[in-house]
């Protein structure tokens, strides 16, 4: 249906080549000369650009539609920070290092160590590696640190302690750098049930993983006593702070206890992401782990110029190529300096108020499991329209029809029918309001007609998709 080939009509050019007049300049091999022209489509450029102009309208994207998908804070990223990264487009990685290892891409080295002392002041921390990848990536740098500090210290650790809430990186990172988790329940109120918590804490539990606010949308009263109670194990707290764009500029987690943090770039810094785009997680820790920090680390000399020091020999070694993701770093760099203090405590109070505005009008028309003020996210639950047949995805393909990139549904997985929406600092009320419709609408089709639900989407290119399947077995060629 939508295949370029299906366009093609003999002998129709895009473009018309003279005929050449010059001698081939290098015969090609015999065996490698074609003997039939390729099977290409036929078709003209004004044919093609449709074609691609049509595909590329397929792809949804926050510069073209509202994107409340909870938890990935996908908000809108200003152009200008693609400008402060094109700045940098002619530096290769491959830049030569100069003898004494400092080497010719100063400005870029010097953004990095920016960045990193930004961050470190923005989360509390004394210092920040900017080399991992991603906010799953930066977890496992994280618990990596944590397990060189206590093999330093000689200390025999075992365990990881989760709350059931927690987002599925922090379990999963936790595992791979070699622990077991005990995972905690959430209380009636959302947080960790402290005396669960207080009763699974022993001396073999390496660290805490937090998520504060937590994947509820809720901020936890207690951070301080839990990190008290951790630390009397000997046990580090670790900070998830993939979201911090709920307490820029409010609260550092480095004040409050933590020990160690990730932040992601490409959630709250303004830089884009989704489709498995490039991130970044920088991981900021206290002063007792900067020796294990990943190496080389980047220096400023007393002449003010900058280079690279390799890791101590306790640093856990590199973990990405070259410095990480220099692009994402370059763009979330402007973003904090374009905004300042002020402008990144605004940022998360405006969060903050777009996801109480989007409670506080849908709280009527869905179940909300945890009645609490929320911070940058809400999550309802569509147990009320499941007496109707409805499920939260029935509500979520709804909403594309509608135009809307659906919210997050069935996580976190403590609650039932979960939908968690992020409207994010950059939505506008009349937006807000318009999808805040669309979502009683589906509130009403639920009661009324369930099968409109059930139908859902109808206005896209497919409809339901084994999802498991699609993500698996990509086949983007299929119209
Ligand atoms: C997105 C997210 C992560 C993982 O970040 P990635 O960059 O996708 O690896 C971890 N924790 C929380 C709470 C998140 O929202």
């Amino acid at each position: 249906m939508n295949l370029i080939f299906e366009k093609s009509v003999p002998g129709r050019r895009g473009l018309k080549l003279p005929v050449a007049d010059v001698p081939r300049a290098a015969a090609l091999p015999e065996n490698l000369v074609r003997t039939e022209p390729a099977q290409l489509p036929e078709v003209s450029e004004l044919d093609l650009v449709r074609h691609f102009t049509g595909l590329s309208r397929r792809n949804f994207s926050v510069d073209g539609n509202f994107y409340p998908l909870g938890s990935c804070t996908m908000k809108y990223n200003a152009k200008v920070t693609e400008n402060a990264a094109a700045l940098f487009a002619d530096v290769h990685p491959m830049t030569p290092l100069l003898p004494e290892g400092e080497t010719s891409a100063q400005g870029a080295l010097c953004l990095i160590l920016g960045l990193s002392r930004l961050l470190a002041e923005i989360t509390g921390m004394d210092e920040v590696s900017c080399q991992p990848l991603a906010g799953a990536h930066g977890e496992m740098t994280g618990i990596m640190l944590i397990a060189a500090y206590h093999r330093a210290k000689r200390n025999k650790k075992k365990y990881v302690i989760v709350p059931d809430s927690s987002h599925g990186t922090n379990p999963a990172s936790a595992a791979m750098v070699g622990y077991e988790i005990i995972t905690i329940p959430s209380a009636p109120y959302g947080d960790m049930d402290l005396d669960a918590f207080r009763a699974a804490m022993n001396g073999e539990v390496a660290a805490v993983m937090l998520t504060c606010p937590n994947t509820l949308g809720l901020f936890n009263p207690h951070i301080r006593e839990i990190c008290d109670i951790a630390h009397e194990h000997d046990a580090l707290m670790y900070y998830d702070g993939a979201n911090l764009n709920a307490i820029l500029g409010k609260v550092r987690p480095g004040d409050v206890g933590f020990d160690v943090i990730h932040v992601n770039l490409h959630k709250t810094f303004g830089t884009p992401h989704g489709g498995g785009g490039p991130g970044s997680g920088p991981v900021g820790v206290k002063r007792e782990l900067i020796p294990f920090l990943p190496g080389p680390r980047i220096i400023k000399h007393a002449d003010g110029r900058c280079g690279l020091e390799k890791g101590t020999s306790e640093s856990i070694g590199r973990v990405a190529n070259f410095y990480g993701n220099f692009g994402v770093m370059a763009r979330a760099y402007a973003y904090i300096i374009l905004l300042g203090r002020e402008g990144l405590i605004e940022v998360s109070e405006q969060a903050v108020l777009n996801a109480n505005y989007m409670l506080a009008r849908l709280r009527e028309h869905f179940d909300l499991p945890f009645d609490r003020t929320c911070m940058h996210e809400c999550v309802f639950s569509a147990s009320r329209q499941l007496k109707h047949g409805v499920h939260a995805i029935d509500i979520a393909k709804y909403l594309i029809d509608r135009g809307y990139h659906p919210p997050t549904v069935y996580f976190p997985l403590n609650v039932k029918e979960a939908i968690m929406i992020e409207p994010t600092e950059t939505e506008s009320k009349e937006t807000m309001d318009a999808f805040i419709e669309a979502m009683i609408e589906a509130a009403n089709l639920a009661e009324k007609e369930p099968e409109r639900l059930h139908e859902a989407p109808r206005t896209m290119p497919v409809g339901r998709l084994d999802e498991t399947k699609a993500a698996r077995e990509q086949n983007v060629c299929f119209g």
